[in-house]
């Protein structure tokens, strides 16, 4: 019944969403209609994934039908779609059968029948709980039932029942404390022996109770010493039983994992803390990188001051060896993709491998100088020669997306290839919107492993990024960067040059919009508040153009989610998982 529920909420909502952009619009024949493929890559690359094969992980169609609705191609979605199931039918199990039917059923608003979703793994899971409270109020405002109406939708994590996007996302926006991956939950990834907390901030931790039962060995400080606290206090509240923290092992020293050492350090016994012997590098580029950003991502209560006075107790330079409490350990000091001062934790006799952030898919901070493409092919063979059971990272959908060695090994031949195309792309002097726009798909990729489509997917665009900005100067092969023209420069080109009043730019803008160009309409935007400020009529335009660009990257990409959330002050409260 809950998953029928899910289901006509979906529905529901994504109704929803097409009366909301079908107001004062004609209606557009998908024949006639020349939307430019080149500005949505990751549409383009879901479709060639969805079109290769039926899709044996359900988020990969999830995913697609999302991308439709977020760029207001509800009926070439749908059409797309009902194509796919047509061809693949014969070869489709009843669930995936559901799956396509469902997923053409919200794009043509419509109720399908009684069909169940197919088995939804991870955050969709905590998705489908919120949406049946979300529609449960619902239900109950329509009864007149006003206490159990703002009951459910209290659980649902939403404040209101008006909202113009649909948000299936597991993160959370707060002022004071900043984004949230996931939802706050305790794991016993190994039962009484490894814990992960995840959703009391920004970055997971992890406990690990010696074979000896003596000591209690935590990975990574998190980001603030407030959450520090309430990490630590909710897992000694679950776990009341466990020995005191004696060692903490920092995987990399960026702001997020060693921010909360305050709180530690705190406590009586003071814990030892080992990093690698290059952290204090690691803290003075982050200190240079611009500060104003991390309280969107770390909240208002962040201190930098805590990341800028960590001092480990010993340092890290070579591989090294060591038992704590019984238990043995090995710490593999890696270059990574993200930072030169990281650290692998090998628990090798449990089959753990804490593995930081060597795949943050942005390849180091993008607002930071960092990020080492080489180092992370390198430590991809580190993690498969390890071949551990559990593969660990510093955030929760890195554990979620990146779990297996062996998906790791080929996405490197993946990677690798890539890489190739984007150095002789710069080469040629492509400019970094057409190497966007060439929607590289690796030989292979399209019918190998199923689970490498969607990190290949959460890669790609950052991986291109990171070596363009690493190998091209402040000049560009278009010329791009020769001049330094603004906001202002270019609100003088529309309203002195071509005399465009304010109006007709934020209509222009809300044209863009309902056409699903919103990075189009944000700049749009920038400029025509140069000019005249952020009047309300910029200000709505902009709350509706950022809202949907959070609903565009709500599940691929969570820092994009975060600066789009902060543009306009948008909260996105937590979900709770108490049911
Ligand atoms: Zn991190």
């Amino acid at each position: 019944m809950r998953k029928f529920i899910s289901l006509l909420v979906v529905l529901v909502l994504g109704a929803g969403l097409l009366a909301y952009f079908g107001k004062n619009r004609p209606t557009r024949v998908s024949a006639g209609q020349t939307q430019s493929v080149s500005s949505r890559p990751e549409l383009e690359y879901l479709k060639a994934a969805n079109r290769a094969a039926p899709p044996k992980d359900p988020q990969l169609l999830f995913l697609l039908m999302g991308a439709y609705a977020n760029a207001n191609q509800q009926l070439e979605g749908a059409e797309f779609l009902s194509a796919r199931l047509n061809e693949f039918g014969p070869r489709l199990s009843d669930p995936q059968k559901a799956l396509y039917l469902s997923a053409i059923g919200l794009l043509r608003a419509q109720h399908a029948s009684s069909v169940s979703l197919l088995h939804r793994i991870g955050y969709v899971k905590d998705t489908v709980a919120m949406l049946d409270d979300f529609h449960l109020g619902k239900l109950a405002l329509a009864d007149g039932d006003q206490i159990k109406a703002r009951d459910y939708l209290r659980q649902s994590g939403y404040k209101s029942f008006e909202k113009p996007i649909v948000l299936t996302t597991p993160f959370s926006e707060d002022t004071l404390s900043g984004h949230a991956f996931a939802s706050r939950r305790i794991a016993e990834i190994i039962p009484g022996r490894v814990y992960g907390l995840s959703g009391f901030e920004f970055t997971e931790y992890y406990f690990v109770v010696s074979d000896d039962r003596r000591e209690l060995i935590g990975i990574d400080a998190g980001t603030r010493a407030d959450s520090a606290k309430t990490a630590y206090e909710a897992l000694r509240g679950y776990a009341p039983n466990l020995p005191e923290l004696t060692t903490i092992f920092v995987t990399h020293s960026h702001w997020d994992h060693i921010g909360g050492q305050a709180y530690f350090r705190g406590l009586n016994p003071k814990p030892r803390f080992y990093a690698r012997s290059n952290y204090k590098e690691e803290i003075d580029g982050e200190l240079d990188a611009p500060g104003s950003i991390a309280k969107h991502f770390f909240g208002e209560r962040f201190n930098v001051d805590d990341v800028r006075s960590f001092k480990p107790d010993a340092t890290i330079d070579r591989p090294t060896e060591l038992k704590i409490g019984g238990t043995r350990i090995e710490l593999i000091p890696v270059h990574g993709g993200e930072t030169h001062d990281a650290m692998f934790i090998h628990l090798p006799d449990l089959g753990v491998l804490f593995v930081g952030d060597f795949i943050m898919p942005y390849l180091g901070a993008p607002f930071a100088v960092e990020g080492d493409f080489q180092g992370l092919l390198d430590a991809i063979d580190i993690v498969v020669q390890k071949n551990p059971r559990y593969m660990l990272h510093g955030h929760e959908p890195l554990t979620r997306n990146f779990s297996s060695p062996a998906m790791l090994g080929q996405l490197k031949t993946n990677l690798s290839w890539l890489r190739d195309q984007v150095l002789t792309a710069i080469r040629r002097g492509d400019t970094r919107a057409a190497i966007h726009q060439a929607n590289l798909i690796p030989p292979g990729l399209l019918n190998g492993r199923a689970d490498a489509l969607l990190p290949y997917l959460i890669l790609r665009e950052h991986v291109i990024d990171r070596l363009y900005h690493q190998n091209v100067g402040y000049w560009q092969a278009d010329l791009e960067g020769l001049d330094h023209l603004g906001d202002s420069d270019r609100a003088e080109l529309l309203v002195d040059y071509l005399g465009l009043s304010e109006k007709r730019l934020v209509t222009a803008a809300e044209k863009m919009a309902a056409d699903g160009k919103y990075e189009l309409a944000a700049s749009l935007l920038e400029a025509s508040a140069a000019r005249f400020g952020r009047t309300e009529t910029i200000a709505k335009a902009e709350q509706l153009v950022y809202l949907k660009l959070m609903e565009k990257y709500q599940n691929t990409d969570p820092f994009k989610y975060i600066l789009y959330s902060a543009k306009i002050g948008e909260q996105t409260p937590a979900m709770t998982t108490s049911k």
